[in-house]
């Protein structure tokens, strides 16, 4: 018995010990920057953990979730249109839909609405808020659409309790694809997409890669890169047609009053060194 005690009393201390002897290695651990003795990567240039692999840059996040990062390109800074245009009849002019409260709202007897600069393959956040009176149903409830290179719709409709065809509710890219889920808040509320969207690609006339779309509504997963088939079409297929590597992001026009707030886009630039 005595023995037993002894030997149970030792493995404590040694415990002990090796316990303390980890607090102290914790704080004085290092790792290497990398290596240079380690296997290529097959289909690339780098070793695993490669020492000479350069690092991402930085960029600092937004204060909060769906604050736009640093080197976002932030399209309303809840005070004026300056940044879009409306589109119409007699061409291009500046934007009438009505700005208040730090949102901006689709006016009737106006334009869609498109932005000044440019975008390719970007990264999307937008917030909506479906008019909170409801009128109407199906396609005429809080209907608006993002339309990605002022063309390829993301549906923007109030589809709370709102029954329409599946490839037109909230979520849905227009026409062809329904949403995985219908993650719709109350009208009135406010609601995001954060969208990823990689642009066609020509060769002269003929394309050579289509458009892709993730798409998340309240951040849930409504399109997991799903390649569009064209652009926006109304009871027809949409087909391509060639256009710029960049062009302007829209906001449809389709006589309700939905409002936006907090857009921002970042270029997806490649990392360098890939
Ligand atoms: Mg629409």
């Amino acid at each position: 018995m005595k023995r037993f005690l002894y030997l149970m009393m030792t493995m404590a201390v040694v415990c002990a010990f090796a316990q303390q002897q980890r607090q102290v290695d914790r704080k004085s651990r290092t790792s290497p920057l990398g290596y240079d003795d380690t296997p290529v990567l097959p289909g690339q240039k780098w070793k695993v953990h490669d020492i000479a692999r350069p690092r991402p840059a930085m960029v600092t996040p937004g204060a909060k979730p769906g604050d736009p990062p640093s080197d976002a390109v932030v399209l309303f800074d809840g005070k004026d249109l300056s940044q879009w245009l409306e589109g119409g009849r007699g061409g291009a002019r500046e934007a009438r839909w009505k700005v208040e409260n730090g949102y901006f709202e689709c006016a009737s007897g106006t334009g869609s609405v498109f932005t000044k600069e440019k975008f390719g393959d970007v990264q999307l956040h937008i917030e909506w808020a479906a008019p909170p009176e409801i009128e109407g149903s199906g396609q005429w409830r809080g209907n608006s659409g993002v339309l990605l290179m002022n063309r390829y719709e993301i549906q923007v409709l109030d589809s709370w309790e709102n029954p329409t065809y599946a490839d037109g509710q909230a979520g849905s890219i227009y026409g062809q694809y329904p949403p995985l889920k219908n993650a719709s808040r109350k009208p009135g509320e406010w609601q995001s997409y954060d969208i990823i969207f990689e642009a066609p690609k020509w060769e002269g006339e003929k394309l050579v890669k289509p458009a892709f779309a993730t798409v998340f509504h309240n951040g849930v997963l409504m399109h997991h890169r799903k390649e569009i088939i064209g652009r926006m079409a109304h009871k027809v297929v949409g087909t391509y047609a060639p256009h710029g590597p960049e062009e302007p992001l829209g906001l449809q026009n389709h006589d309700t009053f939905v409002r936006y707030r907090n857009i921002w886009v970042r270029r997806l630039g490649t990392y360098d060194q890939e």
